[in-house]
């Protein structure tokens, strides 16, 4: 969800190529090659109780523990392969059947509206584990097993993950290292809530939740450092909670002195998701930002945003939020003119590179010259701002009261 897992994205993908290559070249002692089961029907080789896949969709989910709830995650987009690694690693069909065995990356392909493995077909779904460390589409598991559904003549691949194992993923992922426990401890409360809310109203019969910025960034069980894990401990089953539902547990990295409004961000009012002032994040490297972009740059935008632009495009904020982000741009060029929102300039120039929309453009050469303060959508909790709050002896139920004044903090409804 955040802007700051990015900035950790090249070593996370670095690493799991390391640890991939490593996998390969020697992690299994003894190779074999793919073949099938001699026992097609055994007892359960998997720890059901750690990683225990969801119930066919219609059961109820929501009415389980919350200590038992598991998050389905979209791993992959719509993909014709998929690969997948372990020692050994199997493939069973829905029922838990044992149609596969092997050691060592093989994959599962499209065919159709089937599944193809070694030389075999399924009709139906597969799942894919391992009782030991395993990947799939480059992304390592302790142990467990992953979907794989053909949609349409492409695979997806989700992953059923017990809550508080998703928590602790999550903040390796979504927060630093480096922040302070109470600030961990608000964003695992946080990323808790958001999935419950999520897994409540599912994104697609298949999953809950997608696996990267549009909702909680899941990226495997790789550097999951025992910081990220105590928070999510210390936290354990506990909830936002409005009314008798979870609260939408937004975050974002840095706010840049005030978080924005649901109701201004998106239209949609929360009366928990409202702005509120903050202090604390003057840290962050994002605190104060500057972009320069260039005429292309801003003419491919403007062609995104279905302007056709010459070399005299002129781009403006014309209207901001009560939080002084930018809520609509003009962009003007020979003599025709286009009004869009500034969260499609943002999204067409790269939410990285214009990393708010607490903005002000200025002309600068053939150019221009974006300077803004904070990073991501500014509603909800703000991470930084939370770390900084926690260096001041706050503690993260004063810091969740903070950013989602209004909520009740607890393991039930009531
Ligand atoms: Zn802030």
């Amino acid at each position: 969800m955040s802007g700051f897992s990015k900035k950790w994205r090249p070593w996370v993908l670095l690493l799991a190529g390391i640890a991939g290559f490593a996998l390969l070249s020697g992690g299994c002692a003894a190779k074999k090659p793919w073949k099938p089961p001699v026992q097609q029907k055994p007892a359960h080789p998997v720890p059901e109780k750690k990683f225990e896949l969801p119930p066919p969709p219609g059961t109820t989910l929501e009415t389980r523990p919350l200590h038992e709830r598991i998050i389905r995650v979209l791993l992959t987009l719509p993909v014709k392969s998929i690969a997948v690694d372990g020692c050994p690693i199997r493939v069973w069909k829905e029922d838990g059947t044992l149609v596969a065995e092997s050691t060592g990356t093989f994959s599962l392909t499209a065919d159709g509206s089937r599944i193809r493995v070694g030389g075999m077909h399924s009709d139906g779904s597969l799942d894919v584990g391992s009782a030991a460390s395993f990947s799939v589409a480059g992304r390592k598991f302790p142990a467990g097993r992953v979907r794989v559904v053909n949609r349409q003549g492409k695979l997806l691949a989700i992953a059923a993950i017990p809550l508080e194992e998703y928590v602790a993923a999550v903040l390796s992922r979504e927060a630093s290292p480096s922040f302070q426990p109470a600030a961990l401890a608000a964003l695992a409360v946080a990323v808790r809530t958001y999935a419950v809310n999520g897994a409540a109203k599912p994104r697609d019969p298949a999953y809950d939740l997608l696996n990267g910025v549009d909702d909680q960034v899941f990226d495997g069980f790789d550097r999951v450092f025992p910081q990220f894990r105590a928070a999510a401990l210390e936290t354990r089953g506990l909830l936002l909670w409005s009314g008798d539902a979870p609260a939408r547990a937004n975050y974002h990295s840095t706010c840049g002195g005030r978080t924005e409004s649901a109701a201004d961000a998106w239209g949609k009012p929360y009366p928990y998701l409202v702005s509120v002032p903050c202090d604390d994040c003057r840290e962050s490297p994002a605190y104060r930002w500057e972009y320069r972009m260039t005429l292309d740059e801003g003419k491919r935008i403007a062609q995104g945003l279905g302007l056709r632009a010459r070399d005299d495009l002129k781009i403006e904020v014309v209207s901001k939020s009560p939080t002084g982000r930018a809520a609509r741009i003009l962009l003007s060029s020979g003599g025709v003119t286009r009004e869009a929102a500034a969260s499609a300039f943002r999204q067409g120039a790269g939410t990285t590179k214009v990393k708010s929309l607490m903005i002000e453009i200025d002309r600068a050469g053939n150019g221009w010259k974006i300077t803004g303060k904070g990073y991501g959508h500014g509603v909800g909790l703000c991470q930084w701002g939370s770390d900084g709050m926690a260096h001041r002896g706050r503690s993260y139920q004063e810091i969740l009261e903070h950013y989602y004044p209004g909520t009740r903090l607890s393991a039930g409804a009531s």
